[in-house]
């Protein structure tokens, strides 16, 4: 497995719409094994194709304890219900924290590795990481979506 360097804002392929991946061979899983490495090194909770310069609809998410790895391969939210407010940062932004509104639940059909077809249901902080990570893979920065920044010195009062 191999970490791979995290594309940082304001690179333009941040900011491109991806391809749907076409092909689920094994350079897929290494790719997918790498986006993981690299996300767990940069203790981040989400990682999508673009941040590490890769234009394809992939997402991973670790994000709950329970729930574990997610990988999400052309995901698509078809169902989303509520609304939910909450902070937000970015491995490709550094430093930069924000509440962003996000739907509270949602249904996400996707790909694993192999191919298959998958449901998905999510609510809460998992919901909230999968659908920014869905943004990264339409070119869209949580930025664009911040509602208030907030200081780091608020985030260490919140805990
Ligand atoms: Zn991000």
């Amino acid at each position: 497995m191999t970490v791979k360097p995290i594309i940082m804002h304001p690179d333009p392929l941040l900011e491109q719409t991806c391809e749907r991946v076409e092909i689920f061979d094994s350079k897929l899983k290494r790719l997918v094994r790498d986006m993981f490495e690299t996300m767990y090194e940069a203790d981040g909770v989400g990682l999508a194709g673009p941040q590490i310069g890769v234009l394809k609809q992939i997402a991973v998410v670790d994000a709950d304890e329970e729930i574990g790895p997610i990988v999400l391969i052309n995901p698509e939210i078809y169902d989303q219900n509520g609304e939910e407010l909450g902070v937000e940062g970015c491995l490709s932004i550094p430093s930069l924290y924000g509440e962003v509104v996000r739907s509270q639940s949602i249904k996400v059909k996707a790909f694993d590795v192999k191919g298959r077809q998958f449901d998905l249901k999510a609510s809460g902080f998992v919901a909230r990481a999968i659908q920014h990570e869905i943004d990264h893979l339409q070119g869209i920065l949580f930025t664009s979506k911040v509602v208030r920044y907030i200081k780091e010195e608020e985030l260490e009062v919140e805990g």
